[in-house]
């Protein structure tokens, strides 16, 4: 080759890297018209847990259970949102999804904002986890948050729901409490009636969530619609298509309906399920998949997407033919775990995230605005909830510790009250480990402050 070759012309340079379209991209296909990468990627093809930062202007949806019927790959639903402004929602919290939080770098102590859909133990099996190990990690100054739907008699509801769990927990909150406890135990529970559609639940740091009910087949089911920065997403939960999820779904940046494809005699031939179970199943509770296209098609939002569905192959291709007889725009999938959408006003991009299958946990993260970590004193001891005969078995230390190796143990709270450490005097690790997500929200705020200052 010519050291230099001469250059090809600019109509010919475009024509090959545009395919003919006039200042363009590729025009092809019809699932990901108006989907471009996100600025700020580390790589537009994956994701990788703790590589990249929320943008500021950005949102960040993460499919963390992706299926009614739990199996490997697929946990219970739940969906997480996160804002450029620091703050993490988490939407529905299905039995397992806690395993690819973990996995997806978030600490147990930073999802304290949990919107339960309906009270079906698949969209919040995990809590009862989430609430004990939560405070347990770090969770001690500020109570977790569950908002969710009234039923039509309070035994239905889901502040009926989180006193029974607490009852289930007695054991278990008694046993965490010889650790810092805090508010560790506490529940602020936001039942919202279920009747009052379009009511605003929640309206904090420029971020309002709104509701409307599902036909569910029983009263309590909800749907919820985020707003943030101009961004919207909507998380239908369950339920059958109807007028309400058309209006208030209506020009979502991202519309996420579940979905339950035609697909009763297939599905009975490979899942066991008789076929009359499951035409009775989705006619009573579901989103068929045509139906779900059609709400797309009325709603129009930039991304469509489904979940709450199995995964398989054979069940994938169904459901997209079935959703195209209505929906020509930008359609994903919310599945299998793991599913990645980055949101700005201008694009919209869709990855898989590659999650470890053996994580090690993200510290818990505080607020070091004080200037100090304060971990509160337990509220009791072993001594307290435990007799003394079994205590007395316990084998001394010194017949299995080797020779010369005796640690100090820690058996007893090592100070009056609480543990109060000045920021000055907190190991440099430990402060890097546990104020990543506050080091994250101080930047946000500068760069919020420093827009004004320009405006
Ligand atoms: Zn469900
Ligand atoms: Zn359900």
């Amino acid at each position: 080759m010519a050291d230099n070759p001469e250059p090809s012309g600019p109509e010919q340079i475009q024509a090959a890297l545009t395919g003919g379209v006039p200042l363009g991209r590729w025009k092809e296909g019809l699932m990901f018209d108006g989907i471009n990468p996100t600025p700020g990627l580390k790589s537009a093809s994956n994701w990788f847990p703790r590589s990249e930062a929320v943008g500021s202007d950005e949102m960040r949806i993460t499919f963390m259970g992706s299926a009614p019927f739990i199996r490997p790959g697929q946990m219970n639903t739940s969906i997480l949102i996160e804002l450029g402004n620091g703050d993490k929602l988490v939407f529905d919290i299905g039995e397992g999804s806690v395993a690819n939080y973990v996995s997806a770098g978030h600490a147990l102590n930073e999802l304290d904002k949990i919107f339960i859909t309906h009270l079906h133990v698949d969209h919040y099996g995990a809590l009862p986890y989430l609430y004990m190990f939560g405070g347990w990690a770090g969770r001690w100054h500020k109570k977790l948050r569950v908002f969710g739907p009234s039923g039509r008699t309070p035994e239905f509801g889901t502040a009926h729901m989180v006193e029974g769990m607490k009852q289930m927990l007695t054991w278990h909150r008694d046993a965490f409490s010889v650790f810092p406890v805090g508010q560790g135990h506490d529940v602020d529970v936001t039942e919202f009636d279920f009747r009052d559609n379009g009511g605003v639940i929640y309206d904090e740091n420029g971020v309002k969530v709104i509701h409307w009910q599902r036909s569910h087949a029983k009263d309590g089911a909800s749907a919820y619609r985020l707003e943030w920065n101009g961004l919207s997403v909507v998380w239908t939960g369950d339920g059958r298509p109807s007028l309400l999820d058309a209006e208030f779904a209506a020009g979502a940046d991202v519309y996420i309906t579940e979905v339950q494809p035609e697909l009763v005699a297939i599905s009975s031939g490979v899942q066991g399920v008789p076929p009359f179970l499951g035409r009775y199943t989705i006619d009573t509770h579901h989103t068929p998949g045509y139906a779900a296209g059609y709400l797309a098609k009325r709603a129009n939002p930039r991304l469509f997407m489904t979940t709450h569905m199995p995964f398989d192959p054979y069940i994938n291709e169904e459901t997209v033919a079935e959703v195209r007889q209505h929906w020509k725009g930008p359609f994903h999938f919310g599945a299998p775990d793991g599913i990645v959408v980055n949101v700005t006003k201008e694009d919209i991009w869709v990855r898989e995230g590659v999650l470890p299958d053996f994580p090690n946990s993200r510290a818990p993260q505080f607020d070091f605005d004080d200037g100090q970590l304060v971990v509160p004193e337990p509220p009791t001891s072993r001594a307290e909830i435990q007799e003394p005969f079994v205590r007395e078995q316990e084998i001394p230390p010194a017949d299995y510790y080797p020779e010369g190796y005796h640690p100090e143990l820690l058996q007893e709270w090592p100070v009056d009250g609480d543990l109060v450490i000045p920021l000055e005097m907190m190991p440099p690790q430990m402060l890097q480990g546990m104020g990543a997500a506050w080091t994250e929200r101080q930047a946000y705020k500068k760069h919020i402050s420093e827009l004004s200052a320009d405006e």
